[in-house]
Parts: C-alpha cells; structure tokens; sequence
C-alpha cells in the first residue's frame, strides 16, 4: 500500500523544528490506516519529513524524521543508539530513563530501565503498532533485558489503541531492587505511578540528601519515599513523610525499612495542605523541607486555581522552616513556567514575612533532555530556598 501523504497549510511549517502537527495544520490528507507513517510536505509540496499519522486526536501527526528514510527496525535502532550514546554514563545507572519521547525523537515512544527490566510506555498509536519491532530493536542496542509494558490508559483512549500492560515475550520478576546512589528503591512492575519510579528527580533527591546532615526534615508528596530515604541516608535526624495514597505510603514504608532508616520516619498518610496546616499549628520546625506536588495545572484553563493551590503549599512550608533552613520546591506542570514559580514563591514569602535566598535553580534529571525548539520538553521547575 502506498504511503498516505499529509499537506501542511501556508504557514504552517513549524515540524521543521517541534514535530508536532495539529488538525488545524492540516490542507488536506490522502492517509492509509490509522497509525501508519504518512509523508509531511509543506503547502508547495515540498518535503518536510515523515511522522505518525492518526485521525482521531487533535495532535493527528507527530513527525519522527526530516529526511527521507523509511521507520524500519533499523532506524528505531539507530534512534535508540542515538538516545543511549546522548546518556553517557547517566545511562549506566540502575535506574535512568533511556528514551524520552519528543526529546529523544521517538515521540510517543518512553523507555525506563531498572535494573535488568526495561519498562516501555507507548502513549501513540504509531508506536503501539511497532510494539514489536521496538523490543526487537531494544535487544540489539541495550541489552536482552526482560521488557515490561506500561501503556497509560488516557493516551491509548485518546488515540484508540488497547493499553498493554504486561510482560512482552519473556516474563522477568515481579519487583527488582535498585539503587540510586546510596539508597535502594524497590520497584514492582505494574504497580504504582509512572514507570515505578520518578526518575526525573534522582538528581534532586541526591542533592537533597546532601543537604540534610543533623536537620530535622519534611517530604511533602513523597509518593515511595524517594527524597525521605534520600534525606536520611545523608544524615537527617528525623523526618516526616506526608503522602495521600495509602499505596504509596506504604511502598514508602517498606523502601525506608529497606534501607535501615524506618525508625527515625513517621510517615503520615494524610492531603498535604491539611497536615502542613495541623503542623503550622503545632508550631512544629524543620531545617529541610522538600515538596514536589503532583501537576496541580493540567491545563491552562486552570492555572489560576493551581497558582493558590502552590501559593498555599509554599506559604506553609516557610512558616515550618527554621532559621537556615532549607526549601526544595516544584512544580511539574506543563503551564508553569520557572519564572512563575518564582513569581509564586515571591508571593508567599512576602505574606510569610520570609526573606529567602535562591541558592539554586533547579530542574529535571539529564535523563529527560530538554529540546530548545519543543518546549514542552522543559516541564519540571524546582527551587532551592535558603531562609536567610
Ligand atoms: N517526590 C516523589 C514524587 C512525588 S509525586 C519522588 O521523588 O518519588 C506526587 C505525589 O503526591 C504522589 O505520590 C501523589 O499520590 C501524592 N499526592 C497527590 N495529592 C496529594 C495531596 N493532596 N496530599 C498528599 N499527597 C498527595
């Protein structure tokens, strides 16, 4: 069958450089199946790349290459060696992402390893349909890792594939354990959020962790207790782990056990803005603070009811710090940029009275690479506060 071809409009040239191409993009399409890579050319049919094709949602084309090759076993293994050869070493770690979508020109295509499991995420029905070739491609440019499938369920419905969520081909174990510096993380396939683990905050649970000898510290949305573990091994005296799903905090519970560090935790299964309030009235003080909210703005329609929902949560936070303390914040929505955080966090210490010190700027694990024409690729801002 041959290829169907997609016709930007005037104008609308943009997948030269973000491989995005919305419905309104679109002159016209002579497509073959859903799923099936088309031809993009510009509107004086000129060559522009080759991408996914899908109908059915809104982002109907994300193109995958600007020159003219075929999407074959060879070239995902030529993009895969691209996006580990990219990694250095960070890609030698027990637990890294080693393909990232967009960012790694695979879009739609996540690969996390841990351990000897990769874990693959197809969120288009492009790569769903190449599930196959891409563990095929995964054996030859990484290794002949056991291959788990962590297909979300919200992308595979909007673009109208079966999420697979299961091993592929050879079945690995149930839950491995990985290490993360000091710390050991435990991770069980087909449980809990993301892949297993966030990993595009290792590089700021280590600094954290460097941060804590002797102080007292709080890990707001801790999720399995990844900065908590982190806080302690560095020398922490006692911290308090606030996490609303009890999953979670059980999973956090057992890797602080794993780890030899339960008895100096409480881990507090509670929402983060009430219990932050209950400590505020205990007047209870810490010298590190770290919180890391799930995306409170998921679209932009509601920035304005995230905007207090951080104000609040940093407001808080900085009553609870110590003289010298420290606080990590973040925010890993797509509609807050780095400088509203900033703007946020400014509002908050002007009505907390706090005069705070920006020791740091911080963002995503070098595992997540950021494209300078895709901006969507930046999307996790972080603060490091000094109380001054
Ligand atoms: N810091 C973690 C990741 C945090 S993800 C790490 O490094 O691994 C955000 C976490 O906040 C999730 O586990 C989610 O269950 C939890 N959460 C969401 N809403 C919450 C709330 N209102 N109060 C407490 N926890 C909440």
């Amino acid at each position: 069958m041959a290829e169907g071809v997609l016709r930007l409009k005037r104008g609308r040239e943009r997948a030269r450089l973000h491989p995005w191409i919305f419905k309104g993009d679109v002159a016209d399409v002579v497509a073959t199946e859903p799923g099936e890579p088309v031809t993009v050319v510009d509107a004086s049919a000129r060559w522009v790349g080759r991408g996914d094709y899908n109908p059915r949602p809104a982002l109907c084309c994300r193109v995958l290459t600007r020159v003219d090759e075929p999407i074959d076993r060879s070239f995902l293994e030529r993009r895969l060696a691209t996006a580990l050869a990219h990694r250095g070493t960070i890609g030698d770690r027990a637990a890294a992402r080693l393909v990232w979508s967009e960012a790694d020109f695979l879009p739609g295509l996540v690969v996390d390893r841990y351990g000897a499991v990769l874990v693959l995420q197809c969120s288009t029905l492009g790569m769903a349909r190449r599930r196959p070739e891409i563990v095929a491609a995964l054996r030859v440019v990484v290794g002949d890792h056991a291959v788990f499938s962590a297909d979300e369920a919200a992308p595979a419905r909007l673009e109208g594939f079966e999420p697979v969520r299961g091993w592929l081909e050879v079945t690995g174990p149930a839950s491995v354990v990985v290490e993360e510096g000091r710390a050991r993380f435990e991770v069980t396939f087909g449980t809990g959020h993301k892949t297993g683990l966030y990993l595009d905050q290792a590089e700021n649970r280590a600094l954290a962790g460097s941060l804590a000898a002797g102080r007292s510290v709080l890990d707001a949305f801790s999720y399995a207790g990844g900065f908590t573990v982190q806080m302690l091994l560095g020398g922490a005296r006692r911290a308090v782990a606030i996490e609303s799903s009890p999953e979670a905090a059980a999973h956090a519970s057992a890797n602080l056990a794993l780890n030899g560090v339960a008895e100096r935790t409480e881990v507090v299964t509670a929402n983060a803005f009430d219990e932050l309030r209950r400590l505020e009235r205990e007047r209870a003080r810490f010298g590190l603070i770290v919180l890391d909210p799930p995306p409170f703005a998921r679209g932009r329609d509601v920035l304005d009811a995230a905007r207090r929902g951080y104000k609040e949560i940093n407001l808080r936070a900085m009553r609870l710090l110590e003289p010298g303390g420290y606080l990590l914040t973040f925010s890993c929505s797509h509609h807050v940029s780095a400088d509203l955080l900033e703007e946020i966090c400014r509002e908050a210490a002007a009505d907390s009275g706090m005069m705070l010190r920006v020791a740091r700027e911080l963002g995503q694990g070098r595992d997540h690479p950021v494209l300078l024409t895709v901006p969507e690729t930046r999307y996790l801002h972080g603060l490091l506060l000094e109380a001054v």
